[in-house]
């Protein structure tokens, strides 16, 4: 048996296990109670009432003989689907129902994606980013180039016509930085992939976040990207589904034939999302569920307000937090050595930047992921370290 060669070429440990295992170090060295979460993008409101009761329903109906159900359609079931399907559309875009494809969340799917294409494509990932990217394309010896997000671009870097790439992906909005493309932004992306015969895989795990209009919410708002983008997205952040797990993603049967890859990819490794599941995905997009999802998202907004009044008044650099769960600031020096000071010194958890990319070094992510309390409370320790 020989192993995956690859795995030497990954970072020791998940940026997210590294923090969890200095916290519990620190919890067994100094027993403190009033430790406050602000690092992994995990949300903190219950689910909303239509999909608990759709749950409770679906749950009902598979104690039935008469309406139990056991493995459910590859893709996803159509109730499902066309929800989704009413979804885009409600946003002006139209999707072809077999373009869509259900998923247990958005990770399994920007990981798995990459079992479509061969080792010998050149990778582009925007620096800092969602670490899961550049995971999965290391475990399968891929070469990875960056576009650097940097104060000086916003973050969000544009295509540079110098770097040749294959598969490109954009996280918008970002995590962990917070940025958003805008339409005429990721034109040029398209226009570029288009020009490199390269493929874009576009992470809109956060779109419902987005609140001002010139911001984009969908690659698929922009003319011509169904020909070169695949969008994934997930009801894990938009509808508090990360311990329910359900996703989806968008693959337009313009773009080569990667609709039907990616079938006989997911029949093959997949045996797809629970009924009761996608049964309480579907409530949570009717119209009352959406009601009820965008109050639970107006509390992390508005402990984004906190988080950035809190960081105006320390004039430190920061960004993010206006369209996405995440505040992004210049804490300055080691990005590690910050989160021990928070730790230590006044019992505040956070991710360092520099586990997101090395353009993330110096810089810290807080989530809005909290209660408004804790928030409070956050930000007034986080300000005297700042002020010290
Ligand atoms: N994409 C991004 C950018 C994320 O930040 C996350 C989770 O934090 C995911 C995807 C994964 O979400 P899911 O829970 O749907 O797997």
């Amino acid at each position: 048996m020989l192993f995956n060669p690859y795995f030497a070429d990954l970072s020791n440990v998940y940026l997210f296990a590294e923090a969890e295992n200095r916290l519990r170090a620190f919890l067994a060295r100094t027993k403190p109670n009033n430790v406050i979460k602000m690092g992994i993008g995990d949300v903190t409101q219950p689910l909303c009432a239509a999909a608990v009761e759709a749950g409770k329903t679906a749950v009902e109906e598979m104690g039935k003989a008469e309406s139990f159900r056991g493995y459910g359609p590859y893709r996803g079931y159509p109730f499902l689907i066309k929800s989704i399907a009413a979804y885009y559309k409600s946003r002006g875009i139209s999707l072809d129902e077999d373009e869509i494809f259900i998923s247990d969340g958005s990770k399994s799917d920007v990981a798995g994606f990459t079992d479509l294409f061969a080792k010998d494509n050149t990778v582009l990932l925007q620096d800092p980013v969602y670490p899961v990217y550049a995971d999965a394309n290391i475990l399968h010896g891929r070469k990875i180039v960056y576009a650097s997000a940097t104060m000086e671009n916003g973050f969000l870097p544009l295509p540079d016509e110098r770097v040749k790439a294959d598969i490109i992906y954009l996280c918008s909005p970002n995590n962990p930085t917070g940025a958003v493309y805008s339409a005429a932004d990721l034109e040029q992306w398209v226009a570029y992939a288009k020009s490199m015969g390269a493929v874009i895989l576009f992470d809109a795990a956060y779109e419902a976040f987005v609140t001002e209009d010139k911001k984009v919410r969908s690659i698929y708002e922009v003319r011509g990207a169904d020909e070169v983008a695949v969008e994934f997205c997930s009801f894990s952040k938009t509808a508090g589904f990360t311990g329910v797990r359900c996703g989806y993603t968008v693959v337009p049967k313009k773009l080569a034939n990667l609709n039907a890859l990616w079938f006989r990819r997911q029949s093959a490794k997949s045996n797809g999302v629970s009924y009761v599941t996608q049964r309480m995905a579907e409530a949570a997009l009717t119209n009352e569920g959406q009601k009820q999802t965008a109050a639970a998202r107006e509390v992390y907004r508005k402990n984004a307000q906190v988080i950035l009044q809190a960081l105006r008044k320390t004039g430190v650099f920061h960004t993010g937090g206006v369209n996405a769960p995440y505040i992004w600031f210049k804490c300055g020096g080691s990005s590690w050595d910050f989160f021990d000071r928070l730790l230590n010194e006044v019992q505040v958890v956070g991710t360092p930047g520099v586990g997101f990319g090395r353009n993330g070094e110096g810089f810290f992510r807080l989530t809005a992921f909290n209660t408004y309390k804790n928030t409070v409370e956050a930000m007034r320790r986080i300000q005297s370290v700042l002020r010290a």
